[in-house]
């Protein structure tokens, strides 16, 4: 039984990221600096734009703002929808890949291997959900942080997945290096 709960346990860790907050604007740029990232993998939906494809002008600054240090930027996004990700990757001046199959690490690596002088270490991604964004890189080996959705309105397999996230997300807030993170 103990080694069931471990092995239970184990298995959780693969979806849990290194840190959580609120939004993606949030997330100090001494931190980026501090943990050396180099680039910075972005889910979309979400994430960067809510369920009307729009996005604060604080995320714009603060994608301009890592920028300016010399962080590169990827969009990596599941949508189906090319223009809307094109737009975006244009307006916030930032790269993409869209259909990327994320938790599939294939487009992780399609985008990585275009920056080889940045260690998988040296790498993060940012994205709302466990089993696409997080699982995805976790399963790459890069770094993670998992911001809030922006939205409540989702489409339906996003939000047949959350309860199963809530689960994941419990056990991680319970663990004693989690419990001051930003509760998403
Ligand atoms: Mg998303």
């Amino acid at each position: 039984m103990k080694n069931e709960n471990k092995e239970k346990k184990s298995l959780l860790k693969n979806f849990y990221p290194e840190y959580t907050f609120e939004k993606v604007e949030n997330i100090p740029d001494e931190l980026i600096h501090k943990e050396g990232i180099k680039l910075i993998l972005m889910d979309m939906d979400n994430t960067l734009i809510d369920s009307k494809g729009k996005y604060s002008k604080e995320l714009r600054r603060w994608i301009k703002n890592i920028k300016a240090k010399g962080v590169k930027f990827y969009i990596i996004s599941n949508s189906f929808s090319e223009s809307t990700v094109k737009r975006i990757s244009k307006e916030l001046g930032v790269q993409y890949l869209y259909k990327a199959s994320k938790p599939s690490t294939k487009a992780f690596k399609k985008i990585c291997d275009k920056f080889p002088d940045a260690n998988k270490c040296e790498i993060l991604m940012v994205g709302d959900q466990l089993f696409t964004d997080i699982w995805g890189a976790n399963r790459f080996g890069i770094r993670t942080i998992l911001v809030k959705r922006l939205n409540k309105k989702e489409i339906i397999i996003s939000k047949i997945k959350r309860p199963f996230e809530r689960i994941i997300l419990n056990h991680y807030y319970k663990k004693e290096e989690n419990i001051e993170k930003c509760r998403v």
